[in-house]
């Protein structure tokens, strides 16, 4: 069947719901604007050209858009614009849900790229395009930081098609050479997102329903040219328990948000180059496991507890003697031997080929193990007055803390201190502001409790 081609026209611009970054203002006549340039479909090519005469330089152009996001104060001061970020942070982790929520931590998750010729648009420094490959690379780096036991796989669409790019993989350095060359990834033609979806969604029909199934799709066109009817797609995905999550380069379109809120997924579109990286890494840590039914009719009930068998293999010194291993079928001397079967593989975590058993080793299940217990959000201290001997330097990294006795000037920022102190729930000390943010994004545990 012939390709038909849709032309989805509701462009819902301007009731973007987006979390907004910016002045609700600026952002509505901002995104009003992109909507604008992007309808005229035909004129890209003419607007781009017309865009390298006024930059005629590449290196200008990364300067162009740095002042956006930095306000100054009346002032004209930064401190402002900096405390403000920080706050940011601090509101959002105070927003996330304290207590522990069943969390999927062996997740599958199918990175889909828009490789269409929308992607050649300039509106986001330097091409979207570019800037897309080097987010997803921080993204995979991050995702498998964060998501030890995790596997993704890369489909990319484009003329039309979707083609498979990185095979389903739960090493980091396999999935970051798939989309290391640049050149096999040149946008052409037009995106399919049925096509893709449906390459994804055979991909992950043999997985085990402990996991989870995820498709990200980075999408960056207006159109979608489909062989069917999408909407078909989008049931069976939602009886499969695919969950769509979607980040939009130039505008939202109907489907787009559908295709998210019907699987339980997350919609975003991107309204500059900071909030594209915003919108791709609120995606990282792993979904909650939903108890109530899905609206798009795939109810689950929250299963009791169920066990699964992992095992934790034995790991072969590189002095011993070379033999094959079954995943690659080459001979060396380091990997791991399966507990059950005693196959060789070569790396973990992963399904033993043999005879199935999921082999991970424990720091692996440990790093996981923080999204389910995450540290308590530290309270940012209002008043000295109730503290008998505030400490006068910081539990974490012991530098003094400002003086008690006279808070900071002028208004403190939403969510900050005036003291900069950050006190722990749990065992009552004092944080600055800088080790308030190390030990929840990077330590996952309080020094002061151990929590
Ligand atoms: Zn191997
Ligand atoms: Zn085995
Ligand atoms: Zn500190
Ligand atoms: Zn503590």
């Amino acid at each position: 069947m012939p390709p038909r081609r849709i032309n989805d026209s509701y462009m819902d611009v301007d009731s973007d719901s987006d979390i907004s970054i910016l002045g609700d203002e600026e952002q509505s006549s901002r995104v009003k604007a992109k909507g604008k340039g992007k309808a005229v479909d035909k004129s890209k090519r003419d607007k781009a050209k017309s865009k390298a005469k006024e930059q005629p330089y590449a290196w200008e152009a990364s300067y162009t858009r740095s002042w956006d996001t930095v306000q100054e104060d009346e002032a004209g001061s930064l401190q402002g614009a900096v405390e403000d970020l920080i706050a940011r942070g601090r509101r959002k982790r105070l927003l996330a849900p304290a207590n522990a929520i069943r969390r999927t931590i062996i997740r599958h998750l199918i990175l889909l790229m828009d490789l269409s010729s929308a992607m050649m648009d300039r509106d986001m420094r330097p091409t979207r395009f570019d800037l897309m490959l080097q987010y997803a690379r921080e993204f995979i780096t991050e995702w498998f930081d964060q998501n030890p036991l995790g596997q993704i796989g890369v489909v990319g669409m484009r003329g039309g098609l979707g083609e498979r790019i990185g095979e389903m993989s739960g090493n980091p350095q396999d999935v970051l050479k798939s989309i290391s060359e640049r050149h096999k990834l040149e946008p052409n033609g037009e995106p399919s997102l049925q096509n893709a979806i449906e390459m994804a969604r055979s991909s992950m029909s043999h997985l085990p329903t402990h996991s989870s199934r995820e498709i990200l799709v980075l999408f960056g066109s207006l159109t979608t040219c489909d062989p069917g009817n999408i909407h078909d797609t989008l049931e069976e995905c939602a009886r499969d328990k695919i969950r769509i999550s979607l980040v939009a380069l130039a505008a939202e379109m109907k489907i787009c948000r559908e295709l998210c809120d019907k699987t339980g997924g997350q919609f975003g579109v991107a309204l500059n180059e900071g909030h594209f990286k915003d919108l791709l890494f609120d995606l990282i840590p792993p979904p909650a496991q939903r108890g109530v039914a899905r609206a798009g009719g795939g109810g689950i009930s929250n299963p009791a507890a169920d066990l699964m068998m992992m095992g934790f293999p034995t790991r072969l010194p590189v002095t011993s003697p070379p033999s094959l291993c079954v995943c690659h079928s080459e001979m060396k001397s380091e990997g791991f031997i399966c507990p059950r079967c005693s196959a060789k593989v070569c790396d973990v975590p992963t399904d033993c080929d043999i005879c199935g058993l999921m082999i991970v080793s424990s720091p692996h299940l440990a790093r996981s193990y923080h999204h389910l217990f995450p540290v308590k959000a530290y309270v940012a201290v209002m008043s000295l007055d109730d503290t008998l001997n505030p400490s006068l330097s910081c539990h974490g990294c012991a530098l003094p803390f400002k003086d008690a006795t006279a808070p900071a000037s002028g208004p403190a920022a939403d969510g900050t201190s005036p003291f900069g102190r950050y006190r722990c729930p749990e065992c009552k000390n004092d944080f600055c502001a800088d080790c308030d943010v190390f030990v929840h994004d990077v330590v996952h545990c309080c020094p002061g409790c151990g929590k």
